[in-house]
């Protein structure tokens, strides 16, 4: 399953379902209905799983479209009628599922309602921590719900692993898996994966100029330079992803090399030292990609303000920031 949830986490929901469609995905997985009805009204129409809608939304549309509802309680069950569900256990992480007490209550209501269970599931709390005792732990529970489904004449598949389980848990597989993060070519774990990040964000130098030691740069000015040294301008800011957080504390790939941040990050901008290297307006600079190719990457980013990659590609989605899809 290719968890293409908040708009494909930043890279573009419907592009990245299309493209983990051709090679060779089965499923989709989305938070919302309202996510799921955006991809079928793109065209797209294998399976989805859509796990997280409050009372509020009128759910029958789900059956309309064909989009498989997560269900977490009892309460979520009665909402349904002629849906295919996956019945959700929380087995540790205390977030979304429902809890073990209530769940013989909730399989033995799914048996005998109008609704197709198809699968049981449930999410980890600790994957990307291998050896982490809460991933036996929360198998070990799964295993035993799964047990009283049966019980209770239910026939459903599982599926347990995110992106971190699938990569070095395969006694978690079961039927299917959750690909999140690792399809966008991020690496939930420490270990070193073969992954390649999907995402580049660039932009270009919209001003080379010189300034003489003793100059300072961007507000607060902040910084000051120590020697005569070429700034190179570039066009991307906090409205476009890059947090203000980065200030000082960032490099980009520009001519040939990594070079940093000097000063604040606005809004709309960076400033580039670039010492006495020769660069010029219209210079392709990106901030970041892939650490094969020399560049900065998300996960560093994440790595200097105390955050995860996840949270920085997602937060990409930005109007101002145009999406070019490579590779047809
Ligand atoms: C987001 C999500 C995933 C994917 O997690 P990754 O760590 O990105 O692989 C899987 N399952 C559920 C329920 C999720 O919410």
């Amino acid at each position: 399953m290719a968890v293409v949830k908040a708009d494909g986490y930043g890279h573009g929901a419907v592009p990245v379902a299309k493209a983990a469609l051709q090679a060779g995905v089965t499923w989709l997985g989305s938070c919302s209905l309202e996510e799921a009805l955006a991809l079928r009204e793109a065209g797209i129409t294998a399976p989805i799983l859509s796990w997280l809608d409050g009372p509020e939304v009128d759910m029958s549309t789900a059956v309309a479209a064909g989009v498989d509802v997560g269900v977490s309680s009892v309460e979520q069950l009665r909402r349904l009628s002629g849906a295919r569900v996956h019945l959700k256990i929380d087995t540790g992480l205390s977030r979304n599922g429902c809890p073990p007490e209530r769940w013989a209550e909730l399989v033995r209501a799914a048996a005998v309602s109008d609704n197709e269970v198809y699968a049981v599931w449930s999410h980890l709390a600790c994957a990307d921590d291998p050896g982490h005792p809460s991933i036996d732990e929360q198998a070990k529970r799964f295993a035993d719900a799964y047990d009283e489904a049966v019980s209770a004449g239910l026939r459903p598949k599982r599926h347990l692993a995110n992106s971190a389980a699938t990569l070095n848990r395969p006694d978690l597989h079961f039927d299917i898996v959750r690909l999140g993060i690792a399809m966008y070519g991020l690496n939930p774990l420490a270990q070193p994966e073969d992954l390649r990040p999907v995402m580049t964000f660039r932009s270009q130098v919209a001003l080379v100029k010189r300034i003489r030691a003793g100059e300072s740069v961007s507000y607060g000015q902040t910084w000051t330079a120590t020697e005569d040294t070429t700034l190179a301008l570039v066009t991307a800011g906090y409205a476009d992803g890059v947090p203000r957080l980065l200030s000082n504390r960032m490099e980009v790939l520009l001519a040939g090399a990594r070079r940093p941040i000097r000063g604040r990050v606005c809004m709309d901008q960076v400033v580039v030292d670039c010492g006495d290297a020769d660069v010029s307006e219209g210079d392709d600079v990106v901030l970041f990609g892939s650490a094969a190719r020399g560049e900065p990457t998300a996960t560093e980013w994440a790595e200097a303000i105390g955050t995860i990659d996840y949270e920085i590609v997602t937060g990409m989605y930005r109007p101002r920031v145009r999406r070019r899809y490579l590779g047809g």
